[in-house]
């Protein structure tokens, strides 16, 4: 073993030498050291205890240290922890493979396992890009996407998001110049605007000649901005794809698995995509492992192209123990009334953090699923805030206007109690940040 810095304690070596999300390395955000995790429960290096409330960024939803996934991590050490995908297959992807095509839309028959969400989508854009000039139409490569959208960190998963909140605007114009329309502005529960859609139908009118797919996260855009949004601009989306030849790209990455109180988003508005992305919660949290779906016409299409093949191979495509979790995972969650349980959080979510809304300087408390949002009037100091919520024993990561809180599943009535109690206490004592 070598020790570089012999000096150093490990938390300052932690803070001089890894760079940590969305983070600068020379003034960076403080860091808790955690050692262990288990249920909703995260306990830090000193012995402290957090309630989870972000079951690690939408992934966790078992709760961490399930005994069950951890059975399935080890049976499948026991075999390989992993092998190529070029030329060789293995049970745990079969397995995997058929729970999904079961519970993602019946038309989607094809799947792409990749390494991240952001990968997902890389797969997703050059599938579509992929599928029109299999015929002929090299000039159908650009995308339309809604403001406010999110849709991962790599380049063109960048190039997607929004310009502005989506943590990207720093690139500018080194990325590749998509077409934005307008964020969907009736909310998930209010009367459908007609008006909500028109900017689509122009911008398709316009350019459909030039673009390849529609790429949005259903219902709910994420890390752009927590907006709920009303299924009916799907259903008017999936229309005017239709109409103008685009294929239909669904980023379910963060909304699947059973967050928004349908097993995918998709379900809320009844239309199927050409394109889905999965990941986050696939594994329940324990690896990185991403799928794109599609449907066999477009799989047969890119392949009956010039090129045959679709064009990608990550090495650690399928990896053979994140099938086996994701299989498990997907399975523990179907065995359970897991729709029951999502009411239960979407209810208490709903109870303790109204409240809030009655806040001069909270601009909107929306709960949808298993997930609660409190967007205030201005920006949060998130590293004050991080600090407060952690010294009350909770863990919630607030970003911009943003608080928001989506727990594990099996967090118990009690853990969300004081989750949210605590949450509700340092937000209604802000008054003078306001
Ligand atoms: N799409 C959506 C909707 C997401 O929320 C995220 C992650 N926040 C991604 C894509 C990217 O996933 P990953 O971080 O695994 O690359």
């Amino acid at each position: 073993m070598t020790d570089s810095s012999p000096t150093l304690s490990d938390q300052q070596f932690d803070l001089e030498h890894i760079w940590h999300p969305y983070t600068s390395m020379t003034n960076p955000l403080p860091t808790f050291k955690v050692k262990r995790a288990f249920g909703a429960i995260i306990e830090l290096d000193d012995g402290r205890q957090l309630i989870d409330g972000m079951s690690s960024w939408w992934c966790a939803i078992h709760g961490y240290n399930h005994p069950e996934l951890n059975q399935a991590v080890t049976d499948q050490l026991q075999n390989m922890s992993h092998i190529m995908f070029g030329g060789f297959t293995h049970q745990p992807a079969i397995d995997l493979g058929k729970i999904l095509l079961d519970i993602t839309p019946p038309s989607l028959d094809k799947i792409f396992y990749a390494d991240s969400g952001s990968v997902a989508v890389e797969v997703a854009l050059k599938m579509a890009v992929q599928f029109w000039s299999a015929q002929g139409k090299a000039e159908k490569n650009n995308f339309v996407t809604p403001r406010s959208g999110y849709h991962g960190d790599t380049w063109n998963a960048m190039s997607v998001c929004d310009p502005v909140t989506g943590m990207h605007q720093i690139f500018g114009s080194s990325l590749p110049n998509r077409v934005f329309v307008p964020t969907p502005q009736t909310g998930f529960d209010e009367v459908w605007n007609h008006n909500d859609i028109a900017e689509l139908e122009r911008t398709f009118a316009e350019q459909h000649q030039q673009i390849a797919a529609f790429i949005i996260e259903p219902i709910v855009q994420g890390a752009g901005g927590m907006r709920f949004y009303h299924s009916e601009y799907l259903r008017q989306a999936n229309l005017l794809c239709e109409k103008y030849n685009i294929l239909l790209i669904f980023d379910e990455i963060a909304t699947g698995f059973g967050r928004t109180g349908k097993l995918f988003a998709w379900e809320w508005a009844g239309v199927e995509p050409d394109i889905m992305c999965i990941g986050k919660g696939l594994t329940g949290g324990y690896m990185t492992l991403s799928a794109t779906l599609t449907t066999k016409h477009v799989a047969e299409t890119i392949s009956q192209g010039e090129a045959g093949v679709f064009m990608h191979g990550p090495t650690f495509m399928a990896n053979p123990l994140a099938c086996a979790v994701a299989f498990k995972s997907t399975q523990l969650l179907l065995s359970q009334d897991w729709q029951s349980n999502i009411q239960r959080i979407e209810m208490q979510l709903k109870q303790q953090l109204s409240v809030l809304s009655t806040l001069e300087y909270v601009k909107d408390v929306r709960v949808l699923g298993a997930i609660g949002v409190v967007e205030l009037n201005f920006n949060i100091d998130m590293k004050i805030l991080q600090q407060e919520f952690v010294r009350r024993g909770i863990w919630i990561r607030p970003f911009g206007k943003l608080v928001y809180v989506m727990p594990p599943y099996i967090i118990s009535e009690n853990e969300l109690k004081t989750l949210l109690e605590q949450l509700v206490e340092v937000i209604g004592n802000m008054e003078h940040a306001a």
